[in-house]
């Protein structure tokens, strides 16, 4: 069993106040690993840790000499790809495969905005005559980066990278529930040279260090991802300060399924969008849309699929793991509780393999069908294996439908009709909408985010480059 400090000026080190959290095996509820349990004094040395490494060596690195080392930390990423598969698989309980390709999404995210860090510059204006004005981009400072369990790797790449890359000193606190890659990564980066101070990694509570780092007074920026109450709690913390926020707060999202579309093509994407990540995914798509001529035909197309599901333990790498931990199987089984007493139907299920350990935390993927708009299942987050399917009548019916949450993070849509794509593309609220395709959360290269309660500003992608700086305006008078 191993146990893990914070990670704070590059040497590890117990929480201040001496408290563990133990870390447990959603496969079979085992506990094989313990954490620190951080609070505010933990925070409070780690956001001092930061701030000492940007007048240090971290923060006389040129742009190149910055996107050099992040690319180092990307080769070792790769390198170390088969311990941090294992752990993350244990700790999510996710099946090894997705580990595994989240391994590889942080090591891209490393390696795209290592390749980034000088190539962003700013501009000259055109002003006055007499004026020579230009812009430059500056790191925030210390930025924050609160992560979910969810995807801890790929959560931690697309805000680090890109928060390093400008200049920025981090503090990340993972979620309890799973943070070990995070832990294992702080020391591949330091062991790549990422100089001390430029990465800090408090683990603990989100009331206790979460709500610390989000309130701290010397942290210049916050990147949170998690639920819409956090966030909102996030936003108000980091407010008495003035302090920017990107929020990527989940979502609802919907594929919308009209009569032409190549349903050979759209089959597989409808069901893996839902049920990746045991339905764990900010961007899934848990709502199917679909013209009623061939709504039947995707229904049966749909349940076919899900009976053919497996659910077991991560290292057995069967479609779906265990949900993350038992707090989050009751979530979802609250939702499937309401669904069975308001009678809603219920079109396919797959199956929990019978070796699956008693005390795993398993949901059997479920597709409900015919679900009225307003049922708390086609309303709310579940963030577990579990579809709704619906019918529409007319592309107004679609887009009104597919609006009709508080979420706007993703959207996709099926159809030949070139006119029809643009038309739906423009008219769904949506950070991303997808096309005959659906990449839940496409690659590094797309910039990635919400509108209404999904949250706001843009991770990924060159732009979110420009959301870890500030922009300076230089005006100079010379006659
Ligand atoms: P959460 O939002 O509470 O946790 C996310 C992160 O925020 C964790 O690191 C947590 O420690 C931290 N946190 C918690 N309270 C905090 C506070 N007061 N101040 C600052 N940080 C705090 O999410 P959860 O409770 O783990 O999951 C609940 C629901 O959230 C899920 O069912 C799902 O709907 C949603 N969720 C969404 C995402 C996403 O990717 N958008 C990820 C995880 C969870």
């Amino acid at each position: 069993m191993k146990t893990y400090g914070n990670f704070i000026a590059n040497t590890w080190q117990d929480a201040i106040g001496g408290e563990q959290i133990a870390v447990r095996d959603p496969s079979n509820g085992e506990i094989f690993a313990r954490i620190a349990r951080g609070n505010r004094d933990d925070i409070d040395l780690a956001v001092r840790s930061a701030r000492s490494a940007l007048g240090g060596q971290w923060g006389q690195m040129t742009a190149t000499e910055r996107g050099r080392v992040l690319s180092r930390i990307s080769a070792a990423v790769l390198r170390n790809i088969d311990l941090l598969t294992e752990l993350e698989a244990r700790d999510v309980g996710k099946p090894l495969t997705q580990a595994r390709a989240d391994v590889v999404a942080l090591a891209r995210y490393l390696e795209f905005y290592g390749g980034a860090a000088d190539k962003v510059h700013g501009d000259t204006i055109p002003y006055q005559n007499g004026f020579t004005v230009l812009t430059i981009y500056e790191p925030h400072g210390v930025t924050g980066h609160i992560i979910p369990w969810n995807y801890p790797m790929q959560i931690l790449g697309r805000s680090l990278g890109a928060a390093l890359a400008m200049g920025n000193a981090a503090v990340v606190k993972p979620a309890e529930e799973a943070c070990l890659t995070i832990l294992e990564f702080a020391r591949i980066a330091e062991e790549e040279g990422l100089p001390p101070g430029a990465l800090n990694v408090v683990t603990g509570l989100g009331a206790e260090a979460g709500a610390a780092l989000s309130e701290h007074p010397d942290v210049n920026h916050i990147s949170f991802t998690g639920s819409v109450r956090t966030g909102e709690m996030v936003q108000a913390a980091a407010a008495k300060n003035a302090v920017p926020v990107t929020l990527e707060l989940g979502g609802k999202s919907a594929q919308i399924v009209f009569a032409d579309a190549d349903l050979d093509r759209a089959m597989p994407f409808l069901v893996n969008a839902g049920i990746q990540n045991a339905g764990q995914t900010c961007s899934a798509s848990s709502r199917i849309l679909v013209e009623r001529a061939i709504y039947e035909d995707v229904v049966a197309q749909m349940s076919e699929r899900y009976r053919a599901l497996r659910v077991g333990p991560a290292s057995a790498d069967l479609s779906l793991g265990p949900v993350v931990s038992h707090r989050q199987k009751a979530i979802i089984e609250g939702f499937l509780a309401d669904a069975a007493k308001d009678g809603l139907k219920i079109a396919a299920e797959g199956e929990i393999v019978a070796d699956a350990p008693a005390d795993g935390a398993y949901v059997a993927p479920t597709l409900l069908r015919d679900v009225p708009h307003e049922h708390r299942t086609v309303q709310d987050e579940i963030f577990g294996p579990v579809q709704v399917i619906m019918p529409f009548d007319s592309e107004e019916e679609a887009v009104r439908l597919a609006n009709g949450t508080a979420y706007g993070l993703v959207c996709g849509v099926w159809t030949n009709d070139g006119g029809r794509q643009l038309r739906m593309a423009r008219a769904v609220h949506a950070g991303q909408v997808f096309v005959n395709n659906y990449g839940a959360g496409g690659g590094v290269e797309l910039p990635f985010g919400g509108v209404k309660k999904s949250g706001h500003g843009r991770e990924k992608g060159f732009e979110a480059l420009y959301g870890f700086a500030s922009m300076k305006t230089i005006s100079v008078y010379h006659g």
